[in-house]
């Protein structure tokens, strides 16, 4: 594997609802570490990047404009040399996932990470390569109960897609929509009519919570040089391809504590089926990388991780390119400074440093 995962930390402020119920905040960020204090002990871990978003008068204060300097460049620098690009944002519901990812405010600075890659796509690397033709598609999918549901398809609902696998494109969706966009106006309505498809179902921690997993694809196709003239059909232009995923796991909580029953736990368990098989599959590619390095040598990517469950859910066989593949890949894990949440926001940061071992 070429490339590590980088791990980004950000916690979020506390909500209404947690300072109703009197929380106080357990979280502090320093440099790149995030410290938790939770039944007396205090835990720290260590990130690539940790933001602190709690308050913005705080001299440590991190927006959005410093996660999209962080991610999103990057992102777009890659799309544009034609690599793959992965950020997938894990944490308890209402940790700030969808925030992080999605927000599309009218101020441009708070902009999410989506908004702002395609925001640089259409102006800024526009604007750079005048020379060069840009061409954008979008896909937006979720997978709910292990079945993948278009979020484009305008129609009748397409639900329960397959994944299938491209000996030389990798993963990939059959009868999946992929929109051609020319401008930002295309792609924003294009992603208000996704998000308004998504399922969501009210659970005791946060009545507007999703328990799907939503998959957010860019693919960019840009070629360099000037348009072969009419009448000369020969079009030597290089092309660099590359795709981007942006993925809004569902919630990492556990079931029990929702109150979940009947649907909501059978939900659950599908849900847990796509994060376990994440969990377990990130867990194996951390042991290959301590392996010793003449067999890391010899072997390719693909035959060092043939054995790695990959198919054992929609979500890992869709990521395979990305967790282990030809990808720079980010997570985020999102997380609360309540002290009344401080359980899960361990179990986020036990998952954000199993990650940072791959
Ligand atoms: P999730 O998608 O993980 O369930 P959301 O992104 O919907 O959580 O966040 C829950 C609430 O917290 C929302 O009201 C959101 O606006 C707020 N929030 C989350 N992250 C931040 C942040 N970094 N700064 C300010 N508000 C935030
Ligand atoms: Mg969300």
């Amino acid at each position: 594997m070429a490339e590590t995962i980088k791990v980004a930390v950000r916690v979020r402020p506390l909500v209404q609802r947690e300072i109703e119920a009197g929380a106080t905040i357990a979280v502090a960020v320093h440099n790149n570490a995030v410290a938790v204090n939770h039944a007396g002990q205090r835990r720290t871990f260590g990130f690539d990047h940790a933001y602190w978003s709690v308050d913005p008068k705080d001299p440590n204060f991190a927006n959005q404009e410093q996660v999209n300097t962080d991610i999103g460049k990057p992102c777009l620098e890659n799309m544009i040399k034609g690599y793959n690009f992965c950020v997938f944002a894990y944490g308890q519901t209402g940790a700030g996932k969808t925030h992080t990812l999605s927000n599309s405010p009218t101020k441009e600075k708070q902009m999410g990470l989506i908004p702002y890659v395609l925001e640089g796509l259409f102006t800024q690397h526009r604007a750079k390569f005048k020379n060069d033709e840009l061409r954008i598609w979008i896909s937006f999918m979720e997978i709910y109960n292990e079945q993948i549901r278009d979020l484009l398809s305008p129609g009748r609902e397409t639900t329960d897609l397959k994944v299938r696998d491209h000996p030389e494109f990798g993963a990939y969706v059959p009868g999946l929509t992929e929109a051609p966009c020319s401008e930002i106006s295309d792609v924003k309505s294009l992603l208000d009519f996704g998000t308004k498809k998504r399922v969501t179902a009210a659970t005791n921690m946060n009545a507007g919570s999703s328990r799907s997993h939503a998959v957010f694809t860019i693919r960019a196709q840009r070629l360099t040089g000037p348009k072969p003239t009419t009448g000369n059909k020969k079009d030597d232009r290089k092309s660099l391809s590359s795709r981007v995923n942006l993925v809004d796991l569902a919630g990492s909580e556990r079931v029990a504590k929702s109150g979940a029953d009947g649907l909501r736990l059978r939900e659950g368990c599908a849900i847990n089926q796509s994060l376990t098989a994440l969990g377990l599959v990130i867990k194996q590619l951390a042991e290959i990388q301590q392996e010793p390095i003449n067999r890391r040598r010899r072997l390719s990517v693909d035959e060092r991780t043939k054995a790695i469950p990959f198919r054992a859910s929609k979500l890992t066989f869709l990521l395979r390119e990305s967790l282990a593949g030809n990808s720079r890949t980010f997570m985020v894990g999102a997380v609360s400074p309540a002290s009344i949440c401080a359980d899960e926001t361990i179990s986020t940061l036990r998952f954000a440093s199993s990650v940072k071992r791959v």
